[in-house]
């Protein structure tokens, strides 16, 4: 049966017995308002531990705008039904001053410049937010393992150099991005799009689309020129649009056998982020 918790003491002394009982915990951190690819991650941390917490907590510290904080989707009953349905252990919606009390101290160390890039420079101080919710939730939860989507690329290679540099004992998990059929990538914020804009939307995932089909064949910069073109005439204005390495983020000048096409940008009021792994034939 799952249970709803708002309080730490009572959620780590479950975490504990469970431990005890040589049980291994998984952890999914979410900001709420579920769906199809936050479920795929619950069910994966189901199949491979014997007991799954799931957080929701729409972290204000993550924001760089204040409107978007607002308005961000909310939808706690529908996430409590969904979470139960999938048989979640525990539903953990912590309190603020639980997470960051009087005494916390903001985390310093360096991110290797992952925190700089793409979606740092667009958002300054976005992922200083999230390493700092992400390290408080461990330590209430004290996952064995913990679970993260592969839509926010950037945010799963930031949270393993947190866990590298702090040394911390949580093994990170990544999935794979969830897809609605037509292709669109889900995410709580598309909610916030009319069904045109849910069409218009689409040119994300064919740029990136046109982008790998095109990395084998078509010089890198006039694979970025001839993708970003496609931008044009559509609704959408683009943040970038940009071929990175996979693990320090920087921007290819030459071509690697493994790369990852990263995009942003405005539906609307609506920012949105998509990615594509790129493998060279
Ligand atoms: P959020 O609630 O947006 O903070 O997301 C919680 C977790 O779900 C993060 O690890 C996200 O990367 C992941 N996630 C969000 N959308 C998707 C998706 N479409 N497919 C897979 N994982 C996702």
């Amino acid at each position: 049966m799952s249970r709803c918790l708002r309080d730490v003491a009572k959620l780590q002394k479950i975490i504990k017995n469970v431990q005890f009982e040589g049980c291994t915990v998984g952890f999914v951190p979410t900001m709420g308002a579920l769906h199809e690819g936050h479920l795929a991650i619950v069910r994966q941390s189901k199949k491979e531990n014997d007991f799954t917490v799931v957080s929701v907590y729409v972290n204000s510290r993550q924001f760089n705008n204040e409107e978007d904080f607002r308005k961000y989707p909310r939808t706690e009953e529908q996430d409590i039904k969904a979470l139960k349905n999938e048989g979640v252990d525990v539903i953990y919606f912590p309190r603020t001053r639980a997470l960051f009390s009087q005494e916390f101290m903001p985390l310093k160390f360096s991110l290797d410049g992952l925190d700089k890039r793409l979606e740092g420079a667009s958002r300054p101080g976005h992922f200083q937010g999230v390493i700092e919710v992400v390290h408080a939730l461990f330590l209430h939860v004290m996952p064995t393992r913990a679970y993260f989507g592969q839509k926010d690329f950037q945010q799963v290679l930031i949270v393993q150099k947190m866990i590298s540099k702090l040394k911390l004992k949580v093994e990170l998990v990544q999935v794979p991005t969830v897809r609605a059929r037509n292709g669109l990538a889900l995410s709580s914020r598309n909610s916030r799009l009319t069904l045109e804009q849910k069409e218009e939307a689409l040119v994300l995932v064919r740029i990136l689309r046109f982008v790998k089909e095109g990395y084998s064949k078509v010089p890198l910069s006039q694979l970025l020129t001839q993708a970003k073109a496609q931008m044009k005439g559509t609704a959408l204005v683009l943040d970038y649009l940009d071929i990175v390495d996979k693990t320090t983020l920087i921007p290819l000048t030459s071509k690697q056998p493994q790369a990852v096409a990263c995009i942003a940008a405005f539906c609307g009021e609506v920012r949105l982020i998509d990615n594509m792994l790129l493998i060279a034939e």
